[in-house]
């Protein structure tokens, strides 16, 4: 019998969860930009700023934006002259970003329909591997860490920010009590659409905390595995290399 994995609270079989995880986001992909913002009050853009500044992209390597969804991050790197693969699960949420590079000018960006668990590119491919709000939604989390290391080169660098439960007294509890009731209300408000935020909010709360996700990316082979909290422990960047 296959193990039961979580889908925000419930347990269902992990291809369950990824097929619910691909009908969310195909869900919300219209309304996903809008949609980050609102959630955030616009910190998303000031948190993705922050990281693309740690990943220090140069001109010319090859970057593997993994679950890159609308291209957010991507654009940043690629406007650093990086040569960006965009690689997401949901192809609708790729679609939402080839347009959105098209009305902003920017061209040079790839697009690929992959699963973080098991990626078409060869070994040693990457200079770099990033991968934002995207690694909590995957249903293999060690399957995907083993990959990033796969393909990315030797001296080659993991990027990955996430949610993570806050351990601030106070901020916590506001925090737990605006995401469990305000954010699935937006999500019905603005996209119609209160069961794929209740998921998304979940998703978040079950998130390891930074030290277990550091022994993670250890055991998948990365060194110097570091987590760099922002925002009172809301929000983490954790990074590593591959030696
Ligand atoms: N990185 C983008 C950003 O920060 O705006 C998008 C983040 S969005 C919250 C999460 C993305 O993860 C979605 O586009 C979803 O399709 C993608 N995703 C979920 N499971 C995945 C998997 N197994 N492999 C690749 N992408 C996945």
């Amino acid at each position: 019998m296959t193990d039961k994995v979580n889908f925000g609270d419930e347990l269902v079989s992990p291809e369950e969860k990824t097929r619910r995880v691909g009908a969310v986001f195909s869900s919300v992909a219209r309304r996903y930009d809008i949609m980050n913002d609102l959630m955030s009050g616009g910190m998303h853009r000031l948190w993705k700023d922050r990281f693309v500044a740690r990943v220090k992209p140069r001109a010319g390597e090859d970057i593997l934006d993994m679950a890159g969804g609308t291209g957010d991050v991507a654009f940043r790197m690629a406007r650093r002259g990086a040569h960006v693969t965009v690689a997401d699960i949901n192809a609708d949420m790729l679609e939402v970003g080839k347009e959105r590079a098209r009305s902003q000018g920017l061209t040079g960006l790839e697009w690929k329909v992959e699963n973080a668990e098991a990626l078409s590119f060869p070994h040693a491919t990457f200079d770099a591997y990033t991968i934002v709000f995207g690694i909590r939604n995957v249903t293999d989390i060690p399957a995907a860490l083993r990959e990033a290391h796969r393909v990315v080169k030797r001296g080659g660098r993991f990027y990955c920010m996430e949610f993570s439960s806050s351990d601030w007294p106070g901020f916590s509890n506001l925090y737990e009590a605006f995401a469990s009731n305000v954010i699935p209300r937006i999500g019905k408000a603005v996209a119609n659409d209160e069961e794929s935020y209740r998921y998304l909010v979940e998703s978040i709360r079950r998130f390891p905390r930074p030290e277990e996700f550091k022994r993670m990316m250890v055991d998948a082979g990365f060194a110097r595995a570091a987590a760099e909290p922002m925002l009172g422990g809301l929000v983490t960047i954790h990074s590593g290399w591959k030696i």
